[in-house]
């Protein structure tokens, strides 16, 4: 039961790490299309460091619970395809439509931990929580961020547009 358990929590943290290997490709295909924001570019360029670091930890951390970490790279495969920039990215209002899809995937990767951090808690694997924690506290700082400056780089698009400078990106 408890081998059960750990395998599910396993696949939890193999997930994440996909996760964030799509993170990056898609923090570096908005990073490398905007233009005119650059509040919004530098944030993002201080996420994708970030995320780069996130995804070093946890495979390390898979490495440390005795697992393979050729096992975690082998599900990157699956959510790279989705990762190939973003869904909005040759749309007219590109920079609003790649800050929804930021603010939606930081909640996605909060709620990947906040359920990661559980469950090794109930599994007693104290190391993993050590290092998931402060993963996190950087999702969490970055929703609230997006939260805040989205009603800011809404008036500067619209601004933007107004002024038929262009607003895209
Ligand atoms: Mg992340
Ligand atoms: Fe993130």
């Amino acid at each position: 039961m408890q081998n059960e358990a750990r395998e599910a929590w396993m696949d939890w943290l193999r997930d994440a790490h996909a996760m964030e290997s799509q993170a990056e490709t898609m923090l570096n295909a908005q990073i490398g299309r905007l233009e005119n924001y650059p509040a919004l570019r530098m944030r993002l360029e201080q996420h994708l460091r970030e995320t780069e670091v996130q995804r070093q930890s946890l495979e390390r951390l898979f490495e440390s619970l005795g697992e393979d970490a050729s096992g975690i790279k082998a599900g990157m495969g699956k959510l790279m395809a989705l990762g190939q920039g973003f869904a909005g990215a040759f749309a007219s209002d590109e920079v609003m439509k790649g800050s929804l899809a930021s603010y939606t995937f930081e909640h996605m990767e909060i709620a990947s931990y906040t359920a990661l951090i559980a469950g090794a808690e109930e599994l007693g694997m104290a190391e993993a929580v050590a290092v998931l924690t402060p993963i996190l506290e950087q999702e969490r700082a970055m929703a609230a961020w997006l939260a805040e400056n989205l009603p800011p780089l809404t008036r500067s698009f619209l601004a933007r547009a107004e002024a038929d400078l262009e607003a895209k990106r």
